[in-house]
């Protein structure tokens, strides 16, 4: 038998046997997008993937393959469409994507699922996939899946945050390829992060509202959104912490009625 709690690295029969036995399954979803030039694309996969992975191990469930490409990047979350390397899907691909994975993991049995979102655009996306996924299942004669979906950033404690940003915390939107992506990469995948390479030319600053076409000089050059500098695996680890127990006590509670 193979021990592992990847969903890809698992034979049909013990995926049958495991999500028979009602383990939940958490379904990461990311984005394949600019991260400036000291982090590599695949930071909004490979983030969610590590969060999951680690919450799997606590509740001794399964992690789904992620979804690696999301919804259109905005300028004022993620640097817009222009970089090259963003490479996006649109809204209506991305909603009958998110509807296709569910309805077919609720079709062969799992009950207890966690959309995990690593990518600030693809919210809305997912949160209309997951409604048209529970309205086929229902057709189909399953009504009792039940779907939790998160935005892994959002289960952080205000002394953390207090405590990374003393001058205080630019926001979530404004994060992007900075502070707390940076340190997390430097805890997940070290080898992908280039800390001489940060650059300088940020925090953006942005209007309250969107221009299309997208003004040339809106998005700083680099694609980093606010600040990098200071980045470090310690504090990776501190923002690690919170997610997976914040995460795992959120989804313990819900999976357990
Ligand atoms: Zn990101
Ligand atoms: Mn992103």
């Amino acid at each position: 038998m193979v021990d592992s709690v990847f969903m890809a690295e698992l034979s049909w029969p013990e995926w049958q046997a495991r999500i028979t036995a009602g383990v939940p399954v958490l379904l990461p979803v990311g984005a394949t997008e600019q991260h400036g030039p000291h982090l590599p694309l695949g930071v909004d996969v490979f983030l969610p993937t590590a969060v999951s992975e680690r919450i799997a191990r606590e509740l001794g469930g399964i992690v789904a393959p992620t979804v690696t490409y999301g919804y259109k990047s905005q300028p004022r979350s993620g640097g817009g469409q222009a970089f090259p390397g963003t490479t996006s899907l649109c809204l209506a691909t991305m909603v009958l994507l998110i509807r296709d994975v569910i309805h077919d993991l609720g079709l062969h049995g799992v009950r207890r699922l966690a959309v995990i979102n690593g990518h600030y655009e693809n919210t809305p996306a997912i949160v209309e996939g997951i409604d048209l996924a529970l309205r086929e299942l229902k057709r189909d004669g399953v009504a009792d899946m039940s779907v939790v979906r998160l935005d892994y950033w959002d289960f952080v404690r205000r002394e953390t945050l207090d405590q990374l940003f003393p001058a205080g915390f630019p926001g979530i939107d404004l994060e992007h390829a900075s502070l707390l992506e940076t340190s997390l990469m430097l805890l997940v995948q070290p080898h992908l992060v280039e800390m001489a390479k940060v650059p300088s030319d940020g925090p953006a600053k942005f209007p309250t509202y969107d221009r299309s076409p997208v003004p040339p000089n809106l998005v700083p050059a680099s694609g980093v959104l606010a600040v990098a500098h200071g980045s470090t695996a310690e504090k990776g680890q501190l923002l690690m912490d919170d997610y997976v127990a914040l995460i795992t006590a959120a989804l313990r509670a819900e999976f357990a009625s």
